[in-house]
């Protein structure tokens, strides 16, 4: 069995490389489909023999971009762009993009014009996911998806292969879910590591990162529960992968005892029924079964008692909610997760991040600052 600190090293080179793992998969000859977030129906792309990549875009100087959005959207889809301007999806096939936000709609338009050699397959998921005629929304999207992939790529599609997809993302689902458990009982990990933990699953082979995450979660497991003398808290936001911002918690001793990030957990909540009248029904059904996240329409925004509930389960002290810059979908539920947190009888602190940022230092003011009201 490889140590603890050895699989820790390899998905951090994942999470902080994936150009290499890119080129390992087109040498291989795969095709990589690039996908934007979230929500984006990876399951359909896998099962089509092509590698899903996760495009979140990166930390970084926005200059080409700005030609073509306006300065209010968010700088992960600005970042997307400016990454596809500036080369470092070659070779990519196509990108997937959802429109589950302002941004993600005005991303579909701007990739197009600014990055035109990689194709743009749209992804339309509908507000009233619930009910059956948003069920069937939901099915016409995946299928338009399946068709602009089939033309573009000349994948095929069949419905015995997306039924075994399924299976492997559930299995991942479930391998990221127990991880998350591990994590908590072993706060030494850090933040940092936590986040290259999350992070590499976008540029892997879901079954590849299910078979590494299993055999970290072995590891820890085998070594027993940490010592590390942290606070533990809850952080939930779009996007926590800044390696300055996490290295901020582990600065402050804060340790991360879970999460509704939705770069992290958020996504690995619900798994896809495998006993569906069809694997588009059972996508279908997934999409409808989700909650609990900012892009989802929810008028009763359960989702802020469930942060605190969370939060509370799993032994944390306090909240912290990472905004990320001018993304309207968490600005506006924010204020209700505060008070529902707060009545809970947990501390709740805000910090803003932003994909452009290169000065910490507010960050860490407000970080050491909420760590010592927890104290
Ligand atoms: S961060 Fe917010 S505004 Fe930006 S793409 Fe995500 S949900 Fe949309």
């Amino acid at each position: 069995m490889r140590s603890v600190q050895e699989l820790l090293q390899q998905l951090h080179e994942i999470a902080a490389n994936p150009r290499a793992r890119t080129e390992q998969y087109l040498t291989e000859g795969k095709k990589i489909v690039l996908t934007a977030p979230v929500y984006t129906p990876e399951e359909i792309i896998h099962s089509m023999g092509l590698v899903p990549m996760g495009a979140w875009g990166g930390d970084m100087q926005l200059n080409e971009s700005k030609r073509y959005f306006p300065a209010f959207i968010c700088s992960i889809a600005q970042s997307i762009v400016e990454l596809g301007i500036a080369g470092a999806y070659r070779g990519a096939s196509a990108i997937v993009i959802p429109t589950l936000c302002d941004s993600l709609k005005v991303l579909v338009e701007n990739f197009k014009y600014g990055v035109p050699a990689i194709p743009v397959v749209p992804m339309s998921w509908p507000q009233n996911r619930v009910p059956d005629f948003g069920k069937a929304f939901t099915k016409a999207g995946c299928e338009r998806v399946i068709r602009d992939l089939e033309n573009i790529t000349g994948a095929k599609y069949s419905d015995g292969a997306l039924r075994a997809s399924i299976k492997v993302y559930n299995a991942h689902n479930a391998a990221m879910r127990r991880l998350s458990a591990v994590l908590r009982a072993h706060p030494e990990v850090g933040a940092a590591a936590r986040s290259d933990c999350f992070k590499s699953a976008f540029f892997m082979l879901k079954e590849e990162h299910t078979a590494l995450i299993a055999e970290l979660c072995d590891a820890l497991e085998a070594q027993g529960a940490g010592e590390a003398k942290t606070t533990p808290i809850y952080i939930s936001g779009i996007l926590a992968d800044s390696p300055a911002f996490n290295a901020l918690l582990d600065e402050a001793g804060l340790s991360i005892a879970g999460d509704d990030i939705a770069a992290q957990s958020r996504q690995y909540r619900t798994d896809a029924p495998e006993d569906s009248a069809s694997p588009l029904d059972a996508l279908a059904e997934k999409f409808a079964n989700m909650n609990h996240c900012s892009v989802l329409y929810d008028p009763s925004k359960s989702r802020c008692a469930f942060i605190a509930e969370e939060a509370k389960a799993a032994g944390a002290k306090g909240v912290l909610l990472v905004l990320t810059k001018f993304c309207d979908p968490e600005e506006f539920d924010n204020p209700l997760i505060r008070r529902a947190c707060e009545a809970a009888g947990l501390p709740v602190t805000i910090i803003e991040i932003d994909r452009q940022m290169v000065n910490y230092e507010q960050a860490r003011t407000a970080i050491e600052t909420f760590r010592d009201m927890l104290a």
